[in-house]
């Protein structure tokens, strides 16, 4: 087992929940455990068009994707297949299809830009691509760019581009031989999933999760002191809105596995508009709602969303980014009924480190360390496990772990201990009463929405402007998004540069979020002597 023995260590955050049970479960097994008993619920509807598929047709539908991946497109163990996606109904056969196979999934945001997807594409080497129209010529440009030609399977049932290849004519030709799956065996320590995330430093890495750990991190959040949707039965079954993206590990594991494991329907949504949300939450009557801290504050703050909206809701979790008590306070003033909690945690992680108990009321906190997990406060100089009431930097230790970063032997080593600890890069304290609160943060990541903006991206693309000599990037507060970009520029010696002609440049290349929305001109970036912007500095200097 990857469980660890409970550690002597002193001032350890432990958890408050029962440790997990150990198992050899895949993904697959886990999701399907229960299987038998909804076989006729429906498991995806999309909100905008009203289709989707129940649990025996999304089990069905993933076997014949993934015998068609082996015995059609000759897809082998450990190939990678991209996953380039918004949230469907067809995103859970994809992506088990995937695993059932024997492959590795790799999520990525439909939104971005060819320049984006190279990038990542051309670091997982992938066999084959799942995608919609919407990305298709990002990902063509993408690949024409590198330089080559992978299968492009695309989930439209109309106006598909020459060469691409219907996902019905894989997932839904019932002649498959699914016999060659036969031969697929799959372990706790087989690579599942590589999504993305730019860690403590740097541009995005893929992540390397395991099926034992995707599994661990499911059995830690579906405890019964978290869990609070009502269990599926012939007469009852919960919705869930699917607002959080699949791509995002938050929405893999906490919305996608862990809710269909349950057989709860996810109402899936492409995209989100605050209309769209609020008519789902309503017309569906959703049960629990897994957000980001800016649906909160919609929720919470915006006229148009009234008591009445709200109503059905037994449960809200907020993670991904930063979240005041006052927030959560808004939400329940127009519910006083609603569970509300955070959760915290990182890609890294599997999307979870603590989440707060289904009786709490302190909104402050991200709540207590998940079951079979430790949390270790470190001084930021000494790396000693500080007492509560002591900021420092969040540490973390358990079976949902992140094996590393997918051939970054580097950046792994930079943020892995020895003795099994990961180093979130995340200030935080502990109390008395053993609630985590994440206070600041180390690492010079920025979130926009809950989405991570890696400021390096940006100074890259920055850089690549002719009348650019240096620059950084910093996030600084904003109320509807949490953060947004900001640019600190120094022109070429004689050049005058102009702040719209800059944005224009640098925010046609990235994705929606991660737009520049602030330019300053400076003399110079404050840097030490190996060349590394000294962001705290120039924070301090100019914000
Ligand atoms: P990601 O890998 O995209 O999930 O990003 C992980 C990062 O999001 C963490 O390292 C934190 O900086 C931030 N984060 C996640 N959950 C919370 C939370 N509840 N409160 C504050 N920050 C959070």
């Amino acid at each position: 087992s990857s469980i660890r023995q409970k550690t002597v260590e002193k001032n350890i955050l432990t958890s408050v929940y029962k440790d997990i049970p150990v198992t050899n479960m895949t993904i697959n097994d886990f999701v399907w455990q229960n299987l038998d008993r909804w076989p006729d619920k429906t498991a995806t509807v999309c909100a905008l068009t009203g289709h989707g598929y129940t649990y025996a047709q999304t089990h069905r539908m993933s076997v014949t994707f993934a015998a068609s991946l082996r015995s059609k497109l000759k897809l082998k163990n450990d190939d990678k297949v991209a996953v380039i996606l918004p949230n469907l109904p067809e995103y859970p056969c994809t992506l088990l299809g995937i695993l059932q196979a024997g492959c590795v999934a790799s999520m990525m945001n439909p939104v971005y830009t060819s320049h984006e997807l190279k990038r990542q594409l051309e670091l997982i080497d992938c066999k084959a691509i799942v995608s919609s129209k919407i990305s298709y010529a990002n990902i063509k440009q993408a690949l024409d760019e590198l330089k080559v030609n992978v299968p492009i399977i695309l989930v439209d049932n109309e106006g598909l581009p020459e060469g691409a290849i219907k996902f019905a004519e894989l997932a839904e030709d019932f002649n498959v031989d699914i016999d060659c799956l036969k031969s697929v065996q799959r372990g706790p320590k087989d690579v599942a999933i590589l999504p993305f995330s730019s860690g403590t430093t740097g541009f995005p890495k893929a992540v390397v999760l395991d099926h034992g750990g995707v599994v661990a991190l499911n059995q830690m959040i579906i405890d019964p002191e978290i869990v609070v949707i009502e269990e599926t039965t012939a007469t009852h079954q919960s919705v869930l809105p699917a607002i959080l993206p699949f791509f995002h590990i938050f929405g893999f594991n906490s919305l996608m596995m862990n809710q269909m494991a349950q057989g709860v329907k996810l109402v899936t949504m492409p995209y989100f508009k605050p209309d769209l949300f609020l008519q789902t939450i309503v017309k569906y009557k959703a049960e629990v709602l897994f957000i980001v801290p800016p649906m909160v504050v919609f929720l919470g703050k915006h006229p148009a969303v009234k008591p009445e909206h709200l109503a059905a809701v037994k449960g809200m979790i907020s993670g991904a980014a930063p979240l005041s008590a006052a927030d959560a306070a808004a939400v329940l003033e127009k519910n006083k009924n609603i569970i509300f909690r955070q959760g915290y945690g990182l890609t890294e992680t599997n999307g979870a480190v603590t989440v707060g108990r289904n009786d709490d009321t302190n909104h402050a906190a991200v709540g207590h360390v998940l079951g079979s997990c430790e949390v270790k406060v470190a001084d930021v100089n000494t790396q000693e496990a500080l007492g509560a009431g002591q900021e420092g930097e969040i540490w973390c230790r358990g079976p949902n772990l992140m094996s590393g970063y997918y051939l970054d032997e580097k950046s792994t080593r930079e943020v892995m201990t020895e003795d099994g600890w990961y180093k979130t890069g995340d200030i935080g304290k502990y109390d008395e009463n053993k609630y985590l609160y994440v206070t600041d943060r180390l690492k010079e990541l920025i979130k926009v929405k809950g989405f991570q903006v890696p400021p390096a991206e940006l100074e890259t693309v920055i850089r690549t402007h002719s009348k650019v000599l240096d620059c950084a990037v910093l996030g600084i507060p904003d109320p509807v998004t949490g953060e947004v970009p900001k640019a600190f520029i120094v022109p070429q010696q004689g050049q005058t540069l102009d702040a719209d002609e800059l944005l224009e440049y640098v925010n046609s290349k990235v994705a929606v979020f991660k737009k520049i929305k602030e330019v300053q001109f400076v003399e110079e970036i404050p840097k030490n002597s190996a060349g590394k912007i000294l962001r705290k500095q120039l924070k301090e200097k100019y914000c």
